[in-house]
């Protein structure tokens, strides 16, 4: 057993003061209460429940802020160039690293505050595209990667087919490539196997997008497919995707998916950035969650997803930092709000009926959708019974100590850094303090040397 004791602690009505959590030697929390210290360990901060990454592809941090160089600036450089920078380097990684990058980034989610991770994952094959003898060696990586640094994974292994609609695979996507739902199905036991080596480890399934896949394989896949973990698919990203889907399937992907399969709320729906008025009252009708992506999704162009429209229909929505060019929760929850606020020219685009406060209103959408991306149907902050996992936000910062509990949880959302953190708590241990990981070291020197061998930096 032990305690800590917190100036306060975020739960859904709001925050309590001197809260003291008291968990058991697995982390789960005990009991819940306000007041006397006894043996607690005193934080000086303001814990909330940790952020949910509900969207990651851990090789591409390899590749973080190095596709910025555009020498010709007269030719196209779009999403679709520096997709082939991405496939180059999916090419060259063995997977050793696979597994340092990996841990390298999931170190650092932590150090931003995300105490969970789901991992987009269809980098499956050697360098060959032969399966290795391991079907999951890739997402047993990613597994270990998550154990090294202490953050929760949903390993989302991914179905990937096609090199387009109804297109043969290209040799580059070689090691994406699982030919038959059969062999796919093989890959989800071998992962969800992965999945036994670590407690923190739990698997999703899902399509790699609608291009990838055969559109009648897409079906069976839903409907043979597990039925209670969550189901993940990139839709709508980009406009010539939309417009390639116009021509094979006859309809818009939205559009296609809501009429062709059965959308439910285990749906999490990444990037769904361009659709129509009908596919976003269609999504939310079915009680089908987004992925919003902001920073990957302003880095590579996508487009501002309509989140009023949305809002309004009830519809829910959680974050993810995909490619990785940014790592920071906050930031993710800035740009969405402020697309919104840019393109409509008002301030109050952050909010729904019942939450006029929009750091509680984002921070909330954020967690709970974002928990159900991982499986997670939990909907209370904090709960006995349920894990410790919390990011706390220092005190005496300057602008969290002067401020009212009304106003702290905004000013963290739209005002504070990582540097305002005092660290983040997985199963109710310290993973990351005053900014510096357990095993920052080794992790750090491990990430170098890798990079150093794949020369890509
Ligand atoms: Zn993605």
């Amino acid at each position: 057993m032990k305690s800590y004791k917190f100036k306060a602690l975020l739960q859904q009505e709001g925050w309590i003061d001197n809260a003291v959590v008291t968990i058991d030697n697995s982390g789960i929390i005990k009991e819940i209460s306000a007041g006397t210290a006894g043996e607690a360990e005193v934080v000086n901060g303001f814990a909330m429940p940790g952020f949910q990454n509900a969207h990651s592809h851990a090789f591409q941090y390899a590749m973080a802020g190095i596709a910025e160089r555009h020498e010709n600036h007269e030719a196209a450089d779009d999403f679709w160039t520096w997709r082939e920078a991405m496939y180059q380097l999916a090419l060259t990684m063995e997977p050793e690293d696979i597994e340092h990058v990996a841990t390298m980034l999931y170190a650092e989610m932590v150090r931003h505050g995300y105490t969970h991770v789901a991992e987009f994952h269809y980098l499956h094959h050697d360098k060959n595209g032969q399966p290795y003898n391991n079907l999951a060696e890739h997402g047993e990586r990613l597994i270990a990667a998550a154990a090294n640094a202490g953050i929760k994974i949903t390993l989302v292994p991914m179905f990937y087919q096609k090199g387009g609609f109804g297109m043969d695979p290209q040799p580059r996507q070689r090691r994406f490539i699982s030919p038959t739902i059969a062999d796919y199905f093989r890959l989800l036991e071998a992962s969800h196997n992965a999945t036994r080596a670590y407690e923190g480890a739990s698997l999703g399934y899902g399509i790699h997008s609608l291009r990838a896949v055969q559109p009648s394989d897409i079906n069976t896949t839903i409907k043979e497919g597990p039925k209670n973990i969550p189901f993940h698919i990139h839709i709508a990203e980009q406009l010539k995707e939309i417009e390639d889907a116009k021509i094979y399937l006859k309809q818009r992907p939205v559009e296609w998916l809501l009429n062709n399969t059965e959308v439910t709320d285990h749906f999490h729906l990444v990037h769904a950035t361009h659709l129509t008025k009908e596919e976003i009252h269609g999504i939310a009708r079915s009680g089908a969650n987004v992925v919003l992506c902001p920073s990957t999704e302003g880095n590579l162009g996508d487009g501002i997803f309509p989140l009023k429209e949305f809002q309004k229909k009830g519809g829910r929505w959680s974050i993810g930092t995909d490619s990785h060019v940014g790592l920071n929760p906050l930031e993710e929850l800035r740009i969405l709000d402020y697309g919104q606020r840019l393109t409509s020219h008002q301030r109050n685009t952050f909010v729904a009926s019942g939450e006029p406060d929009s750091g509680a209103y984002g921070y909330k959408q954020a967690l709970l959708a974002g928990r159900k991306a991982m499986g997670n149907e939990n909907t209370y902050y904090f709960e006995a019974g349920k894990p410790f996992d919390a990011v706390v936000y220092n005190a005496e910062a300057a602008l969290l100590a002067s401020s009212s509990a009304e106003n702290r949880l905004s000013s963290i959302v739209y005002a504070a850094d990582v540097a305002m953190t005092l660290g983040t708590i997985i199963n109710g241990k310290w993973k990351v303090k005053n900014n510096i990981h357990s095993d920052h070291r080794d992790i750090v020197n491990n990430f170098v040397q890798c990079v150093a061998k794949l020369k890509i930096r």
